[in-house]
């Protein structure tokens, strides 16, 4: 089926003094109806300056994005209905001098034309239960410094709902809530996409909330899109060795670590490099264990496999 939203060969240059910051460099994505689809990366790879690209606060230096297939010009009123970017942090997102009532309120009057005070009351009472604030009495009246944060954040997604959006962008909302509530926020977020039909996108640095929540996976390294395709397969077998750092620096006591464990030395790994002056050729290459030459020299092309998976990296050109 047609995406609702899609990135294609989108980039984005910041001025810094007198160089330029490579925040993001032809990314591609495609979000689909009822699918998720996991951004992941560590910090500084670029995944926040995209998902702000795609919420469009601001225009992509080079590439497109499409809403429903239409190319996005300028700062549509509708595209900031369809397209809801939700934060890490739920308590900057709110506004702390209202209560919860009010913030809703407010939202949902934004882009329903709401005729009665019934009307308002029971639209605000169906988005806090949608995201399971119940009983309703006990949380419609609270200020956001009274919830707690998973609380906050279930505000926020259900302000965000009130407009009913069609694409959901969730950066690492899950990632300063207390781990006990991290779960129930993933199974509401899953359960959002079920019923709403909606296109999540899944921004986050850590791949088990993202092997537990979503349908594809996509990893960003240093401001590039380096490898994509089904969860499973991704998992089960990376075709990237950034990927295969990624999964083996995550813990999973169900899987057997031994044979890629021992490509990699993490100690020896060093940081993400700057985006400035990226390296030249792979942007991977001064950390990856199994550079060839030419990691060093020419960029690695987009590498297409059977199932909808893709690399950008030399040692699948042989495959
Ligand atoms: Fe490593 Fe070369 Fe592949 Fe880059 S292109 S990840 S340096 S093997």
């Amino acid at each position: 089926s047609q995406p609702v939203l899609e990135a294609r060969g989108v980039s984005k240059h910041f001025p810094a003094g007198r160089s330029t910051v490579r925040a993001v460099e032809d990314a591609t994505l495609a979000l689909q109806p009822g699918r998720i689809v996991a951004l992941v990366g560590e910090s500084g790879s670029g995944k926040t300056t995209l998902a702000r690209l795609l919420a469009r606060f601001y225009p992509p230096t080079e590439g497109e994005i499409r809403l429903r297939g239409e190319l996005v010009k300028g700062s549509p009123r509708a595209y900031y209905r369809d397209v809801q970017l939700i934060f890490q942090d739920p308590f900057g997102s709110l506004n702390p001098l209202h209560r919860v009532r009010y913030n809703l309120e407010r939202a949902v009057k934004l882009h329903h034309d709401v005729r009665t005070k019934e009307e308002l009351e029971r639209r605000v009472v169906e988005l806090l239960e949608r995201v399971s604030l119940t009983p309703v009495e006990q949380y419609v009246d609270k200020f956001p410094h009274e919830l707690s944060g998973g609380q906050r954040q279930r505000v926020v997604i259900a302000r965000a709902l009130a407009v009913e959006p069609k694409v959901l962008l969730g950066d690492e909302p899950i990632s300063m809530l207390d781990v006990s509530i991290r779960l129930e926020m993933l199974n509401l977020l899953d359960r959002l996409r079920t019923e709403d039909g909606l296109a999540l996108l899944y921004i986050t640095h850590d791949i088990a909330s993202a092997r537990y929540l979503c349908d594809d996976i996509v990893v960003m390294y240093a401001g590039q899109m380096i490898e994509g395709g089904p969860k499973e397969d991704v998992i089960a077998d990376p075709l990237h060795p950034y990927t295969q750092l990624l999964i083996d620096s995550s813990p999973d006591p169900e899987r057997d670590r031994t044979d890629r464990a021992a490509l990699f030395d993490a100690e020896d790994l060093g940081e993400p490099p700057s985006l400035i002056d990226p390296p030249a050729g792979c942007r991977f290459h001064p950390r990856c264990p199994v550079a060839m030459d030419v990691c060093r020299t020419e960029a690695p092309p987009r590498t297409e496999l059977p199932g909808g998976r893709w690399t950008h990296c030399w040692l699948q050109e042989d495959r």
